[in-house]
Order: structure tokens, then C-alpha cells, then sequence
């Protein structure tokens, strides 16, 4: 049987190769609690689920869901919904980022498009949209279409996770922002040549 990956499994393959191979190939440690953002970030969405629990977007009329754990054999997946809309026809996803960088990033279409698919499977209703809503200093939403490119995307980065596993070979990937924070920079060949 082959293994079941999480949704963050594969975000973190779009983040950097390298890292899914630290993590799911060696098994290694994240010792995240050192990652500042990560913690905030996680913080945000705890006092949303506690404490925004009705939150419904004006034009959008439906049943709140919040915090719902969904599989599907099909994938070999498992994810959670943090914040989510039901309404007759379609689901509508919502997002919270603890920046206030504005960019729809490949992690990001691949989150979107792997919870799209965990959704529709499990729900049987389509999601069209996933509203993403940046939130530190400032606050900004932004609608982001959940079309097939999207899911194709993410349906590609879930089939290389895979492949990686059972290779075992460790990917490229070169160094750039995403190493300065990255809990592996130090036992990584591409991060630590450039560590001080
Ligand atoms: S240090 Fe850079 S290249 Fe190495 S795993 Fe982290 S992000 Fe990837």
C-alpha cells in the first residue's frame, strides 16, 4: 500500500523539493517552532476557528464549515478545511495568509487546487472559488478561481511527491529567499554553502 500524504506534503514540495525529501524521504525533524511566521500564522487560524466561527461573507449565503478533516482514497490523500461556505450549489473556500504579500503562488494553487479535489470528491459539489484573505499588518482579499489549471497543477505536484518517495534520489533546487528561514538550511547541501 502506498503512503498517505497530507495536503501540506505537497505544499511543502512546491515550497522546495529538497525539503519534502528531508521530510518525507530521511523523515527528518521540522523543528518549526523556531519559524516565527509559521507560529503567527498557525495563531491566526486557531482565533479564527474559536472565535470566527459565523464569519460569512456578505454575498455569499450558506452553511459555515470549519475545521473538517476529509480523505480520499483515490488521491491517497488527507487535508483539512480550516474555513469553508456550503451553499445549495457549490463550495466556497476561504483561505487566511499571515502576510501581507499579495501573491497567488504556486504553494498556494497547490493548496487550493488539493482541497478543491478532497472537497468535490467528498462533498459532490464543485468549488469555484477560493477566497484568499492576506491578513498582518494590513488586510486584503483576493477571489481566486478554482478552474482545472489550477487542479492540474496540484494534481502534478502530488504525482512528483509520490514519485520521490519511491525513488528515494534527492531533487535539485537552487538557493534563493525561501533557504533564510528554512528549519533545514543547515544539513542541506544547497542551503548551507550559503549559511554563515
Ligand atoms: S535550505 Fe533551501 S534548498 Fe535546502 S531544503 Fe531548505 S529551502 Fe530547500
Amino acid at each position: 500500500m502506498s503512503e498517505l500524504l497530507t495536503v501540506t506534503d505537497v505544499v511543502e514540495y512546491a515550497f522546495c523539493p529538497i525539503f519534502t525529501y528531508f521530510g518525507n524521504v530521511l523523515s527528518l525533524k521540522q523543528y518549526e517552532q523556531r519559524r516565527g511566521t509559521i507560529q503567527s500564522g498557525r495563531k491566526l487560524h486557531e482565533t479564527h476557528e474559536k472565535t470566527n466561527r459565523n464569519y460569512v461573507p456578505d454575498e455569499i449565503s450558506g452553511k459555515k464549515l470549519i475545521g473538517v478533516k476529509l480523505y480520499s482514497k483515490k488521491l491517497g490523500l488527507v487535508g483539512k478545511i480550516d474555513e469553508a461556505i456550503e451553499t445549495e450549489d457549490q463550495i466556497f473556500l476561504i483561505e487566511r495568509k499571515f502576510t501581507d504579500s499579495t501573491i497567488i503562488g504556486k504553494t498556494l494553487k497547490v493548496q487550493i487546487g488539493l482541497l478543491s479535489m478532497l472537497i468535490e470528491e467528498n462533498v459532490g459539489k464543485p468549488v469555484k472559488t477560493a477566497r484568499i484573505i492576506f491578513q498582518k499588518e494590513h488586510r486584503n482579499v483576493i477571489d481566486v478561481p478554482v478552474d482545472s489549471d489550477i487542479q492540474n497543477i496540484a494534481q502534478d505536484s502530488l504525482l512528483k511527491v509520490k514519485q520521490l518517495i519511491k525513488t528515494g534520489i534527492m531533487p535539485d533546487s537552487k538557493f534563493d529567499n525561501r533557504c533564510i528561514d528554512c528549519c533545514f538550511r543547515r544539513i542541506c547541501p544547497v542551503g548551507s554553502l550559503n549559511t554563515i
